[in-house]
């Protein structure tokens, strides 16, 4: 039998573990942070049809600048954040907001390169920062999970990193960050600051997105997905708007016809339902501070939560209540700091089951 060790792979590959949140058949599915309802039959019927209408040029190569689905997005971003003034050529999308992220290193980052994020936060961005070959720098965010602009801008003037990540509202904490502490780290960044908003969609009120600050600043990347609020994760398409000439850089290296005209065609069909797909957020939304609420009345810390998940603890053994969850029928997300579990809100009915269970297992 080969191993992976018996091959010429990169050095600093070796020994490493692929990321896996494990997809685990199981009832209630709270894991990864998806919206748990599915596609209208309405929706599903205009996907069909949508993918039906392009099956008929798949020997042709896509639109290799997705332009129509470019100018949808930006025009979905405007109607999320007014005043956020987007054109398409201040929009780029790609295979998730992963491959967004990656293409973004690809670009500023690399060989002799340094990226900087407050842990605890996303584990795929150290894990593409380190497969493009740039060196990864771990600052902390505050015992509270917040980001206190002070020791922000003294970690990013230590370590001048070329690519600063911020993630707002952050995995797995569901903390978001004011456009205060955005800015201060925008002025002290030498290099690029990307906001990941894959959770933007469902922040609370009074809490605004980076895309308020896109016009004055042409080195902020602010990330999205259509993976989490617009529940079509199944589709993997995530995006980005900046400054034109950030997406200038980003075609230096992007694969030609990245974007499959299937994936076009979907994503600009779920575009045309954003009322349906989004129907959902206030619901979510309403259910996470309902279950936020009735964590801490059983004693649990919990985090703030912009997002729709909730991080909660403290727990000396997390491992045996995952386990004794997932024997209940319910699996949650083992991540984030030892102590802490991480739930995704669901229907009204999963977490129902949700709470039965955790009584159970504690
Ligand atoms: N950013 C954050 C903060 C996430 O939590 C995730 C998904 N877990 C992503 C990006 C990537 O999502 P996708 O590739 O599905 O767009």
């Amino acid at each position: 039998m080969t191993s992976i060790d018996d091959l010429p792979i990169r050095d600093d590959l070796r020994g490493r573990e692929p990321y896996g949140a494990p997809q685990l058949d199981v009832p209630v599915r709270l894991n990864t942070n998806e919206n748990p309802y599915p596609p209208s039959p309405e929706l599903v019927k205009a996907l069909g049809e949508a993918v039906a209408e392009v099956a008929g040029s798949l020997n042709r190569y896509p639109d290799r600048d997705a332009t129509e689905l470019r100018a949808d997005l930006a025009g979905f971003l405007n109607a999320d954040t007014p005043g956020a003034g987007l054109t398409a050529d201040r929009v780029w999308a790609a295979n998730g907001s992963n491959e967004i992220i990656q293409q973004i290193l690809q670009a500023f980052g690399g060989a002799g390169r340094t990226a900087l994020g407050f842990e605890p936060s996303y584990s795929m961005h150290p894990i593409i920062t380190r497969v493009t070959g740039t060196a990864w720098v771990n600052a902390q965010r505050d015992e509270d999970f917040g980001l206190d602009p002070e020791r922000a801008v003294a970690a990013i003037e230590e370590h001048r990193p070329d690519v600063v990540f911020l993630t707002s509202p952050n995995n797995p904490t569901g903390t978001a960050l004011p456009l205060e502490a955005v800015e201060a780290v925008l002025a002290a960044a030498p290099g690029m600051v990307v906001v990941d908003e894959a959770y933007g969609e469902f922040r609370r009120e009074d809490t605004l997105s980076a895309l308020e600050l896109l016009e004055e600043h042409p080195r902020l990347i602010v990330t999205r997905t259509m993976s989490k609020a617009f529940a079509m994760a199944g589709t993997r398409l995530g995006y980005l708007a900046a400054d034109p000439a950030v997406i200038g850089a980003l075609l230096l290296v992007r694969l030609p016809y990245h974007l499959s005209a299937v994936t076009q065609a979907v994503a600009r069909t779920a575009l045309a339902y954003s009322g349906e797909l989004l129907g959902s957020v206030e619901t979510l939304r309403r259910e996470r501070d309902l279950l936020v609420g009735w964590l801490r009345g059983q004693g649990f810390e919990v985090a703030d939560s912009d997002a729709n998940f909730a991080l909660f603890g403290r727990f000396a053994d997390r491992s045996a209540v995952w386990r004794a969850m997932l024997e209940r029928g319910v699996l949650v997300r083992e991540v984030g700091p030892p102590q802490w579990l991480r739930v995704t809100i669901g229907t009204s009915e999963e977490m129902a089951a949700f709470r039965a269970a955790l009584k159970e297992s504690v």
